[in-house]
């Protein structure tokens, strides 16, 4: 089947379009290149353009016959967020609204969305199943959940069919080391946790220490990249073999476990033997002290298991990239 991927040549797009391809599929990487790399388009054909372009996305949709869509295309910066919000609704909320006109135009309806735990908020129970209430504290969690409210709708009353994955703290990179994270500006922990121990300068500013956390720092649930990528694959089975029009359904997917910014942080040293230097800074506004998610749901519905996702694999595999890719920079 062809499936276009948009923001295909991202952290996590290109990693599904490597599992996509694995079972069969075709992933044609629908990106505009503000963020993915030309580089990590390595299994399928590659159409550079905009979601928001909606006639680009419906000509694409023709030109390969694709049968379902996999939508990463978006900002995912929660700080910027705060600063920019103008930018996340138009590039978010516009862009995945040209993406449906273009699918419902070309009768493309099934589609895997790619949400976020940031449509929570702060917890209310740990760990946070799909029933948790949705009250994001950042403009891009807020663009997220609008998203997933407009796939309702058009699940309602367009024939569409969606799954929602609402991803915890992606990380870590292909365990055969093909393609990993490479953001720019990198803002995420482990990486910039591994940069410092490559370069053995600089130090990690840890956003707050006065969280009601038990060392202070936020706790956060990794979940390794290729078990999120291989959860696409799990989804758009579902959607497929569901034969009634008009399904939706969301799937938390997490690891259950959460860890802290500090154990990160010496985890990270003990893997790669180096000191990775901290310093305290103040939070980062957005950022809920705790998210850890349940994932039971994804497992039972979805027979989705995480192979990848301890923290030392996370990290190991990340390391392992991190040192490959420096020198392909
Ligand atoms: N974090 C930090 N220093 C950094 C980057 C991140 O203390 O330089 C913290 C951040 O506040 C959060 C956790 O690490 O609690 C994970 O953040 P990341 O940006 O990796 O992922 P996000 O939670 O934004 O998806």
């Amino acid at each position: 089947m062809n499936i276009l991927v948009t923001g295909g040549a991202g952290y996590i797009g290109s990693h599904t379009c490597k599992a996509l391809h694995d079972q069969g599929h075709t992933p044609v990487a629908y990106d505009n290149l503000t963020y993915g790399h030309p580089w990590a388009v390595k299994w399928g054909p590659f159409e550079r353009g905009d979601v928001a372009d909606t006639a680009k996305v419906l000509e694409t949709l023709k030109k390969y016959g694709c049968e379902a869509v996999v939508h990463f295309a978006a900002f995912s910066y929660v700080g910027e967020s705060v600063q920019k919000p103008d930018v996340y609704y138009k590039n978010n909320v516009g862009g995945t609204l040209s993406l449906l006109l273009a699918m419902n135009e070309a009768a493309v309806k099934n589609i895997v969305f790619s949400s976020t735990c940031a449509t929570f908020g702060g917890p209310i129970t740990i760990p946070m199943n799909e029933k948790h209430p949705q009250n994001p504290i950042s403009p891009y969690g807020r663009t997220k959940l609008i998203i997933e409210q407009m796939l309702k709708d058009f699940t309602t009353s367009l024939g569409f069919s969606a799954a929602i994955l609402r991803y915890f703290n992606a990380a870590g990179a292909d365990p055969s080391c093909d393609i990993g994270e490479d953001h720019d500006p990198e803002t995420h922990l482990i990486p910039i946790a591994l940069k410092m121990a490559a370069e053995g300068k600089g130090a990690v500013t840890i956003f707050g220490d006065d969280y009601d956390t038990p060392d202070g720092t936020c706790v956060r649930d990794y979940i390794h990249v290729t078990d999120l990528a291989n959860a696409h694959i799990a989804a758009l089975d579902y959607i497929r073999n569901h034969k009634v029009r008009g399904l939706y359904d969301d799937f938390n997917l997490g690891n259950g476990k959460g860890f802290s910014v500090k154990e990160v942080i010496s985890r990270a040293e003990k893997i790669t033997g180096k000191v990775i230097r901290q310093t305290i800074g103040p939070r980062r506004p957005g950022d809920p002290p705790v998210l850890v998610g349940d994932s039971r749901k994804a497992e039972e519905k979805l027979g989705w298991k995480t192979a990848y996702s301890n923290l030392d694999t996370i990290i190991e595999t990340a390391w392992k990239w991190h040192l490959k890719h420096q020198n392909q920079r």
